[in-house]
């Protein structure tokens, strides 16, 4: 079976994706190829981070691998967070404060619009290739549910009247920017 390293050190997105492509590709994490490092995602832009951690580990390591980078983007931020939602509120990276500091930001703000879009880059025998998954949505004004991670209580994809965090992970996988972007990286690998 093929091999394929996802660069992440992130098990659960590991183990995620593993299952998805069971019997197509052997997943390999960062530490199965013997890469302890953490991978530097200083651009500025989701392709370029995506881009700049799979570039390395292939060019480091010779191993097939991808790479993917997320961001909250709200209309009235302009965009942002962005690429820079993991240290949003300062680099202690805390969720709970990125949270608070969006709500702050976005007080009496009428336009709630926002989207996750992920990014992923594979290199595959040195070709470079990107994904992207986009939700559209809105963020509340108050926190609600205990799931999941990151802006997933203040976030309201389209269509529902539930944030992420008020979601299985089933549920939310299915709708999710991530899955979109896997979903369509899975496709495209068992045709190459
Ligand atoms: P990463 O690229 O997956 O590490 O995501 C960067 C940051 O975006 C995280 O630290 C979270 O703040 C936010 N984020 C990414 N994915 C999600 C999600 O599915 N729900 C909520 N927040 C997310």
């Amino acid at each position: 079976m093929r091999e394929l390293c996802f660069a992440t050190n992130n098990k659960n997105k590991v183990a995620e994706v593993s299952r998805m492509l069971e019997g197509q590709y052997k997943l390999l994490s960062l530490e199965d190829i013997g890469c302890h490092e953490e991978l530097a995602e200083d651009q500025h832009t989701l392709e370029g981070n995506s881009r700049q951690k799979a570039q390395y580990v292939w060019e480091k390591y010779q191993v097939n691998c991808f790479a993917d980078d997320t961001g909250l983007e709200v209309d009235t931020l302009c965009g942002g967070p962005g690429v820079y939602s993991a240290r949003y509120a300062g680099p202690q990276r805390s969720d709970s404060d990125n949270i608070r500091h969006l709500l702050r930001n976005m007080q009496g703000d009428e336009n709630r619009r926002a989207r996750f879009r992920t990014s992923i880059t594979l290199y595959l025998d040195g070709q470079e290739h990107q994904f992207e998954g986009i939700v559209n949505g809105r963020i509340t004004t108050e926190w609600q549910g205990d799931k999941g991670f990151g802006y997933d209580p203040v976030f309201v994809p389209e269509g529902y009247d539930r944030t992420f965090a008020q979601m299985s992970p089933e549920e939310k996988n299915a709708i999710s920017h991530r899955g979109e972007a896997i979903r369509k990286l899975v496709e495209f690998l068992k045709t190459h």
